[in-house]
């Protein structure tokens, strides 16, 4: 039912921040804008991002 294997991209990464055209990240660990779906030596999963309506968390 649920997929146990998270893909690990920087729209789920805690060092991301989604632009609002959803078409690109910021980084905030490169500083750089970024293509949502890379990933690096530094992402870190943020359970917060895969939800696009969590306004609760
Ligand atoms: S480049 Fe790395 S640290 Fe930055 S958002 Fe992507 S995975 Fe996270």
């Amino acid at each position: 039912m649920f997929s146990k294997e998270i893909s690990k991209i920087c729209a789920y990464c805690e060092h991301s921040k989604m632009l609002a055209s959803g078409r690109a990240v910021i980084c905030n660990k490169k500083k750089e804008l970024l293509a949502p779906n890379g990933v690096c030596s530094s992402y870190r999963y943020d359970p917060l991002k895969r939800s696009p309506a969590a306004k609760n968390g």
